[in-house]
């Protein structure tokens, strides 16, 4: 029997806005919302965070239920399971945390679901905020999957739509890849009414969904099958945009998603007649359609970010049919493999590849740029892990620790005055790293460096095993109680949480102490014995993240109070300002310490 969803408004009346500013992001948790999601999972992420964000908002006065997961793969086995039992779902995270959920992304790509199953991966040319510059459009490639990529904030919208749609239709999950400059551009985008869907009952299918060999190998044969389906659905559909710049183009141009933005501006400021294909659904890609359009051209343009997954697939296309076109595209220096792509750049290089006259802007002059302050990276004013810093290069001088660290804001510990970053590589790989390291050089200390959110996420199995190996190691868990880098979402750590680290440390059989990072002196002599001690030690440096204080105070309606320095018991011996490095705190023109408060 079909069921009825009904979809209840939002309490912030939200259908009766047709059109609004929000950010790709957002519009991409409206898209998901109005076509009917009931059900979405996500660990925060830059720069995916505003769509679980916004889901939770969506979330606070209808039938969606969204939430914050301990990593990945939690999060996409929840939304798995409720996608397959018959639930519209949704899974949300960035770049590399789709690498922490490819397992289960596998085998759901092969077994399919029942209701819509939507994966939105946010990635980040440029490495903004992210450890490597991965390309996952890529993943369509062996996952099967197919991959819708918006360029514009009502794209996020429309595309987010279209996903639900295929997804339900096909019963195979649909993957919605942004990037940080789409995800977070600010535009309008104009909302349709949400339509009453019928919800799929879950008729229990162990031949399908219980993935032993047998059962996979029948699903693998029928996944083939149904991509096949799906390439002629792209045809008819038309997931694409289609420009003629000029009466007779010269070039045929491909791009999508952000570059398509570039592109646009590019040829129009180069005055170029070209003829632009935008597919919108990148995966499976629109073959007939680049049969159908590229003998009537002698050049072809590919322009994309990152790895050359759209030339690969034109220059496939070009070859098998036979087309005379001659392809431009990475290894002629249209774009490059790394960074984002600008538009001055992409006019540099076509201006260059095509041999035209182009006057590239005049470079601003030294004394602006001088004028410019460069801004690094900084933890905030009165962040708490400033002290943890300082107390665990007092108590570790002589130990020539070898600093092991997480992802977080703690990463920042690599900039001086700190400098306690020797290695990082992902999220959770500080304990294994200590772990190894200890066991092949002894005449060093492991030192493990990794925050409460990060702990919950991945770093538990490399404690047990740190634990089961009975290693000589020092961990220290910075726990602020959030999830403080993507903007303070709530983890197992949060206040009123049933889960204490400490308690969960200690039951696994680590030797545990907690201290208040802020009054560390307090606690020089005890951890001085304590990290003598053999086998694993666990500090849990324990205090909420600053800017978190700030909020708090500020959502009881109350003003933040300013510190200040009673100076009559200040003499400047300067121990609050070098060794901290907070940019709050310098000597006034008295040579006593003073707090900026700005800051
Ligand atoms: S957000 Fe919080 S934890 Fe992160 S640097 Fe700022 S104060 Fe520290
Ligand atoms: S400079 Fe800082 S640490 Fe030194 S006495 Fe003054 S306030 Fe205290």
């Amino acid at each position: 029997m079909a069921l009825v969803q009904e979809i209840k408004p939002s309490k912030k009346n939200l259908f009766s806005i047709n059109s609004q500013t929000v950010l790709g992001n957002e519009a991409i948790a409206f898209g998901l919302f109005d076509e009917g999601v009931e059900y979405a999972a996500s660990y925060p992420g830059t720069p995916s965070t505003e769509v679980m964000d916004q889901l939770l908002d969506l979330s606070l006065n209808s039938s969606l239920i969204a939430s914050w997961s301990t990593n990945e793969a939690v999060a996409f086995e929840e939304a798995a399971a409720t996608a397959i039992t018959g639930t519209d779902s949704a899974f949300v995270c960035k770049s590399v945390g789709i690498n922490v959920a490819m397992d289960p992304l596998m085998t759901l790509a092969n077994s399919g679901v029942n209701g819509a199953f939507v994966i939105v991966v946010a990635d980040d040319p440029g490495m903004h905020s992210s450890q490597n510059e991965q390309d996952n459009r890529l993943i369509t490639l062996f996952s099967r999957l197919p991959m819708f990529e918006p360029s514009s904030v009502q794209e996020c919208y429309d595309l987010a739509r279209e996903a639900v749609k295929l997804s339900k239709k096909y019963k195979i999950p649909v993957m919605l890849r942004s990037v940080t400059r789409v995800s977070h551009a600010l535009g309008i985008v104009t909302r349709r009414p949400s339509l009453l869907t019928p919800k799929v009952e879950f008729k229990k299918n162990p031949q399908r969904f219980v993935n032993i060999p047998g059962n996979a190998r029948k699903n693998h044969h029928r996944i083939i099958e149904l991509r096949r389906q799906l390439k002629e659905e792209v045809i008819s559909s038309e997931f694409w945009e289609e420009i003629k710049l000029g009466a007779n183009p010269d070039y045929l141009v491909v791009t999508s998603g952000s570059s398509a933005n570039y592109t646009k501006e590019a040829i129009t400021a180069l005055n170029l007649n070209c003829h632009i294909f935008i597919p919108k659904l990148i995966a499976p890609f629109p073959e007939r359609k680049i049969i159908e359009i590229a003998p009537k051209y002698k050049k072809l343009i590919v322009i994309e970010e990152l790895e050359p997954y759209l030339e690969t697939k034109v220059k496939h296309v070009i070859q098998s049919n036979k087309i005379k076109v001659q392809v431009y595209g990475k290894e002629d220096g249209i774009t490059s493999r790394e960074g984002e792509l600008t538009t001055e750049k992409l006019m540099a290089n076509l201006a260059k590849v095509l041999n035209i006259n182009y006057e590239p802007p005049k470079v601003i002059s030294k004394q602006i740029i001088d004028l410019i302050k460069i801004r690094p990276p900084v933890l905030c004013a009165g962040c708490p892990h400033r002290s943890t810093y300082v107390l665990i290069d007092k108590l570790l001088k002589k130990s020539n620790p070898i600093y092991c660290n997480d992802i977080g804001c703690y990463s920042l510990g690599v900039l001086p005055p700190h400098n306690t970053a020797d290695i990082l590589i992902c999220m959770g790989a500080s304990i294994p790293m200590a772990t190894s390291i200890s066991l092949t050089k002894p005449e060093n200390m492991g030192v493990a460096l990794i925050g409460d959110s990060t702990f919950w996420h991945s770093g538990i199995p490399g404690l047990a095993n740190a634990i089961w190996k009975n290693v000589n190691i020092l961990i220290v868990i910075m726990d602020n109680q959030t999830t403080a880098m993507t903007g303070d979402q709530p983890n197992p750590s949060a206040t009123n949480s049933p889960l204490d680290i400490a308690k969960t440390v200690e039951a696994m059989g680590a030797k545990t102490i907690t201290i208040n990072p802020m009054d560390f002196n307090k606690y020089r002599k005890s951890l001085q014995a304590f990290i003598k001690d053999d086998g694993v030690k666990v500090i849990v440096s324990k205090y909420p993240c600053a800017l978190n204080i700030a909020r708090e105070i500020k959502k009881e309606g109350k003003t933040l109070p300013l510190a200040k320095i009673n100076e009559e018991n200040c003499n400047g011996c300067n121990m609050c300002i070098e060794p901290l490095g907070c940019p709050a705190l310098t000597l006034n023109k008295k040579r006593l310490a003073q707090i900026d408060p700005t800051l």
